[in-house]
């Protein structure tokens, strides 16, 4: 089966076999080992330095990730602002209700393109705004936003940037240090081609609290766990099989040529995809200039509901990923990550075309 769902990927054979290492105790020397290397690489992929920078890795899906970060980083005084284009700008949100942090928000239509003005005059009339947390490519409708602007406005006014880029890190351009960013959620099983089970938060050190901070978490508190990972440890068990997955994956994107290599690979099929699907009429959410390489977001053909086309497609080996809310009547979503190739793709259009003639 082909999965062009944004995650869990389809694997490399090397990935897959992977999983059947040897079994491992989380508190032996091996363990740390292998800890210790995958920290490295994540930070490898955006040139980071140790020095300045911590991956810190936890078990649980992207969503673990985000949680942590929102919740680790902004202090009990301090004031998230948080913008809203889509799913995940609202999951954001509700992790800040849930634990009661103060914040406020920017509130868009599903898949517009962020307001930097009306950003800017946020910023500027509430001085409490301490942290603004933004999604990089929202998976809902395939935008990227542009973060390199909001990173600009957040360092003039002192706010610092946490990055949901759990459908974009190790694919998509994030210039940390230039965008100013201070933490950034992501994920194993998106671009980064692993298996779901292991996610993390790169942070800035100098922007971790301090070990006596009040804290909000006991599990997905980023201080526990970057003091434990920093001595070689871990506070908790970890998904020793998903480390060996990631383990081998990073080696094998660096081997392939690193984050710019990927983001290439994706842009090709994506406009494969893009140029076969429009030369039958089917159009995209947005341009692609708009859209990650990640994921786009396609129109319905007419007279064909998600279910005809996802069953269709399914029964040829395809697996496609419905919109989400309102948007689930309307278009349907195809992700260009995983070990898939152009040949998988030109077989996917076909398959669709043989639906709609
Ligand atoms: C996939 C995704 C998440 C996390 O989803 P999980 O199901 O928890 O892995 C978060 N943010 C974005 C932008 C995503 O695409």
């Amino acid at each position: 089966m082909i999965l062009l769902n944004p995650g869990p990927v389809v694997l490399s054979d090397r990935v897959r076999n992977a999983l059947l290492k040897p079994d491992l105790c989380h508190r032996e020397p091996e363990f740390s080992d292998l800890q210790n290397n995958i920290r490295k690489k994540l930070l490898a992929i955006y040139d980071l330095d140790p020095n300045d920078w911590a991956a810190i890795l936890l078990t649980g899906s992207g969503t673990s990730a985000m949680e942590a970060m929102v919740t680790s980083l902004v202090p009990q005084n301090g004031k998230l602002l948080i913008i809203e284009n889509g799913v995940y700008g609202e999951r954001l949100k509700k992790i800040a209700e849930i634990y009661s942090i103060n914040h406020c928000s920017l509130t868009l239509q599903w898949g517009e393109k962020i307001d930097l003005e009306k950003l800017q005059d946020q910023l500027e009339n509430d001085q409490e705004i301490s942290h603004l947390a933004v999604v990089h490519h929202e998976t809902t409708t395939g935008r990227l936003n542009s973060i390199e602007a909001i990173g600009i406005l957040c360092q003039q006014n002192d706010v610092k940037l946490l990055l949901d880029g759990v459908s974009s890190f190790g694919a998509e351009e994030i210039d940390f240090e230039k965008w100013g960013i201070s933490a950034c959620a992501a994920t194993a099983n998106k671009c980064l081609h692993a298996v779901p089970g292991t996610s993390f938060v790169v942070t800035r050190r100098a922007d971790l609290p301090e070990a006596n901070t009040k804290k909000r978490t006991l599990y997905l508190d980023l201080e526990t766990y970057c003091k434990n990972q920093d001595k070689g440890g871990t506070p908790f068990t970890q998904s020793v099989q998903t480390f060996y997955a990631l383990d081998e994956a990073l080696s094998e994107m660096q081997e392939q040529g690193g984050w710019l290599a990927r983001y290439e690979k994706y842009k090709t099929l994506s406009l494969q995809v893009r140029e076969g699907l429009f030369s039958m009429g089917i159009k995209g959410l947005m341009s692609a200039e708009e859209s990650s390489v990640v994921l786009n977001a396609y129109d319905l053909p007419v007279g064909v509901s998600y279910e005809q086309l996802h069953d269709h497609l399914k029964e040829n080996g395809f697996v496609i990923y419905a919109g989400q809310g309102e948007l689930a009547k309307t278009m349907f979503r195809v992700s260009t990550m995983g070990e898939i190739s152009a040949e998988d793709m030109q077989r996917f259009i076909v398959t669709v075309e043989m639906l709609i003639q």
